[in-house]
């Protein structure tokens, strides 16, 4: 294999499901193993079906169709409101999606009708980190429209925090959703679906706090990385070494430790100053910002990162003995994940 590559461990990603299947089941939680972060894998999603995840979410329709096509039979649900544009494609290969406009919904009941199934609805509701939502005092509303509309079917309810403004679900909030499930349900009857939230969630689901009517949690970044959002800290019992970035070094010289001549900007705007006086051992690898968020990265032990460019990493490899054509294997963020997972040059192998 050549180039960059993502190496998935399989094991570690079932491992973290199981982890967190075990401790939030008690608390009447499952778990929608989110696949964005790995463009729709089979083989991830199937790891985390293995885990014990109910089902599987994504936020794009071609990840879901690359799930569908592969012939997983785990209910998929799409957690970004559906694109007007794509209301076919969403009813195809989604099971349920998560909406807030009546015009999409209409669309959808348009779709589903045509295509003679029934697709299930959780109606988003805003509190307060002000991505998708619908006012708490309008949510009845329009989750008692949705079995009005021919094809579509009231699954329940869902809320999504801490992504846009980082507002921390808590008691108070949570609280909110499962006042506004129960009112749905007397208008409405039973519903199925009340989804908390994402990752940022797990500290209030495992507080000890009344989880309420929460009933699912649509988790990626903890399952993938073992890290929660809020502080980006570890999760206790989750393996963090699930995912690695693999960058082969082109070029491996002694080199001053500061630049000499004028200095003005660099190709991406200002660096921080290198650090440190006379002469390092400098790596190039094979490796830039068109394949990965560089700031997301966590170097080997013994390595520093310098800088980085379009198709440049540069590290202090002063501690390590390596040679040219040898690969450093780095830590990845959330944000270096996406954006390894969707570069083109970056190739992904399972372990
Ligand atoms: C990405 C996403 C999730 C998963 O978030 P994590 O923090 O990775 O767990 C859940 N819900 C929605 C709506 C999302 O877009």
């Amino acid at each position: 294999m050549t180039g960059p590559r993502l190496e998935i461990d399989l094991e570690a990603i079932a491992h973290n499901t199981r982890v967190l299947v075990d401790r939030l089941t008690p608390v009447g939680i499952r778990v929608t193993g989110v696949g964005k972060s790995s463009l729709g894998s089979p083989t991830v999603a199937a790891a985390m079906l293995r885990g014990g995840a109910h089902g599987i979410g994504d936020s794009r329709f071609e990840n879901l169709r690359r799930l569908y096509d592969s012939g997983c039979t785990a209910p998929l649900t799409l957690i970004r409101s559906p694109l007007l544009s794509q209301v076919e494609q969403v009813v195809r290969y989604a099971g349920t999606s998560l909406n807030t406009e009546p015009v999409v919904l209409d669309a959808l009941s348009a779709a589903a009708e045509a295509q003679h199934t029934t697709h299930d609805v959780v109606i988003m509701v805003e509190l307060g980190d002000l991505r998708e939502g619908v006012a708490v005092s309008d949510a009845l509303a329009l989750a008692r429209s949705v079995s009005r509309r021919a094809g579509l079917r009231l699954a329940g309810l869902g809320t999504n925090l801490a992504c846009q403004c980082g507002v921390v679900p808590d008691e108070q909030n949570m609280a909110v959703l499962s006042r506004l499930a129960e009112e749905v349900e007397q208008h409405c009857g039973p519903i199925t679906t009340v989804s908390g939230g994402n990752s940022a969630n797990l500290a209030w689901a495992l507080s000890g706090a009344d989880t309420g009517r929460v009933n699912d949690l649509r988790l990626g970044e903890a399952i993938m990385l073992g890290t929660e959002p809020l502080q980006r800290t570890p999760i206790e019992g989750l393996r963090q070494d699930t995912v690695t970035l693999h960058a082969e070094i082109i070029e491996l010289q002694d080199k001053p430790a500061q630049p000499w001549g004028a200095i003005g900007q660099t190709a991406f705007g200002d660096q921080p100053p290198r650090p440190g006086t006379g002469t390092v051992r400098q790596a190039i690898l094979g490796l830039g910002r068109q394949d990965v968020d560089p700031d997301g990265l966590t170097p080997p032990a013994g390595a520093t990162i310098l800088g980085t460019s379009s198709d440049h990493l540069v590290l202090d490899v002063s501690d390590l003995g390596l040679a040219v054509g040898e690969e450093l294997a780095f830590g990845l963020n959330y944000s270096a994940l996406v954006r390894a997972m969707t570069s083109p040059f970056v190739t992904t192998l399972d372990r």
